[in-house]
């Protein structure tokens, strides 16, 4: 074991020096590695054939020129990206952001996350991630249309209902994944719908894609709080986010008779102690595409605070759904201090991995994103099998299927917690049943 230890290390640093100044991606490849020494230990194969090391190492990377005019005739130039990280259990899958923030490292943890959670979903889909460091806040319609035209007239070439299959993520909703799927039309000439997912209803999308993320984090965190004989209702939630994954977080909660009493956007918190009223929130940010402060306008008793840290609010249960590293040690430590008995993921890598061990250190409850976010390429997946029957099901046949989806990864992640001798830990279950079904693939085909 101390010798696999050290392989692991090594590989690790191998990675780092592979892939400089990209903390996302090391600290995504660390949480992962670290937790696989003792599936290694029980197949040897995995090590002789060199499996994390090719796993690591995404099969291909574009980075590539997006020229755009604004509305003022002014010439814009951002980088695009789509890092195909692995193909072996299904075409690449993976949404795309548009962020300022996003760079090659972004989207390598997020690629390299995807391949994991898109494995756990029992799904055949592989793992990518794209998108551009492009700031859509304070954009037009036009602008954002010819933005994603340019992107697609570059990346069309690398995608394909076979090949490479993007949906959205940060920045890219229904109304961007309509414009680049119009685009890679007139590209291809092809009625090609399973190329993207989480398009419009009216060519080729599936009911319940838009709630799915919420949705199946809420099933998850159902499932995780049973098994300590506990659920939503009558509990305090904070939801961090308010865009589409935190809003059907919030509603699924509510559902669940929950009380979500706070949301977020990057510029600040919401507290209302009466509840988050979801009208509000959708209208602002679905139709009107506003900042979160001015939910007070409608709600003048609840409570702005610009800058503040959501995780300071006392709860029982906290989900969250807003990005990157937003939940640290500090903060874990607050909401353990304020009584928070579980915590599940709906953004990618929302803890730092201090939080994560604060959470595991007090024994709470806690969902990795990688398991608990899953809910929305698994319904990526369901709208791929209705594009390629030519079908389109109800809401409700496709909702239950979710709900099916989301109980079968939680399980699997709980048993093989149990089996690798790590009751409860989630972690080492999803990255363990993640890790297991690719590797054994990548074995089966040969030398890939
Ligand atoms: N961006 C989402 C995720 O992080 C969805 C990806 C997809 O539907 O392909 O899983």
């Amino acid at each position: 074991m101390s010798n696999l230890k050290g392989r692991i290390q090594e590989i690790y640093d191998q990675v780092v020096r592979r892939n400089p100044g990209e903390p996302e991606f090391h600290q995504a490849v660390k949480e992962v590695i670290e937790t696989l020494g003792t599936v290694l230990e029980k197949h040897p194969e995995y090590v002789e054939q060199k499996i994390i090391e090719r796993i690591c190492e995404p099969e291909r990377q574009i980075i590539f020129r997006v020229p755009w005019i604004d509305d003022k005739g002014e010439i814009h130039i951002n980088r695009g990206f789509r890092v195909q990280f692995n193909s072996a259990i299904g075409p690449y899958k993976g949404g795309c952001r548009f962020h300022p923030s996003v760079y090659l490292g972004i989207i390598k943890f997020l690629g390299f996350e995807q391949l994991f959670k898109n494995s756990l979903t029992g799904l055949p889909i592989g793992g990518a991630k794209g998108g551009s460091d492009f700031d859509p806040k304070g954009r037009s319609n036009n602008e954002i249309m010819r933005f994603c035209q340019s992107f697609m007239n570059e990346l069309y070439r690398y995608l394909g209902e076979h090949t490479d299959v993007p949906a959205g993520d940060i920045g890219v909703g229904g109304r961007e994944i309509g414009y680049m799927f119009g685009q890679y039309k007139r590209l291809t000439n092809r009625y090609e719908t399973g190329v993207f997912t989480g398009k419009g209803l009216t060519y080729g999308g599936s009911l319940a894609r838009t709630e799915a993320t919420g949705y199946g984090l809420i099933f998850f965190t159902h499932e995780m709080l049973a098994t300590r004989k506990q659920s939503f209702d009558g509990k305090t939630c904070l939801v961090s986010g308010s865009g589409n994954v935190a809003i059907y977080t919030m509603e699924k909660v509510q559902k669940f008779g929950g009380k979500v009493v706070a949301c977020s956007d990057s510029n600040g918190v919401i507290y209302d102690k009466k509840g988050i009223d979801l009208v509000t929130v959708k209208r602002l940010k679905e139709v009107e595409r506003r900042r979160i402060r001015d939910y007070c306008e409608v709600h003048p008793d609840a409570e702005y605070r610009e800058k503040g840290v959501i995780w300071e609010i006392p709860c029982d249960i906290a989900l969250p759904c807003a990005t990157q590293n937003e939940l640290n040690g500090e903060s874990a430590a607050k909401l353990i201090k304020n009584g928070c008995i579980a915590v599940a993921e709906g953004a990618n890598m929302p803890t730092t991995p201090e939080g994560i061990k604060v959470f595991q250190d007090a024994g709470i409850m806690y969902a990795p994103g990688k398991a608990s976010n899953a809910g929305g390429v698994a319904t990526s997946a369901l709208e791929m099998q209705q594009n390629a029957s030519r079908d389109s099901w109800d809401f409700d046949f496709t909702e239950k299927k979710l709900h099916i989806i989301m109980k079968k990864i939680h399980a699997s992640c709980f048993e093989t917690a149990d089996t690798y001798g790590c009751p409860g830990n989630y972690v080492i279950g999803a990255n363990i049943t993640g890790f297991r079904k690719v590797a054994d693939t990548m074995i089966a085909m040969g030398l890939i």
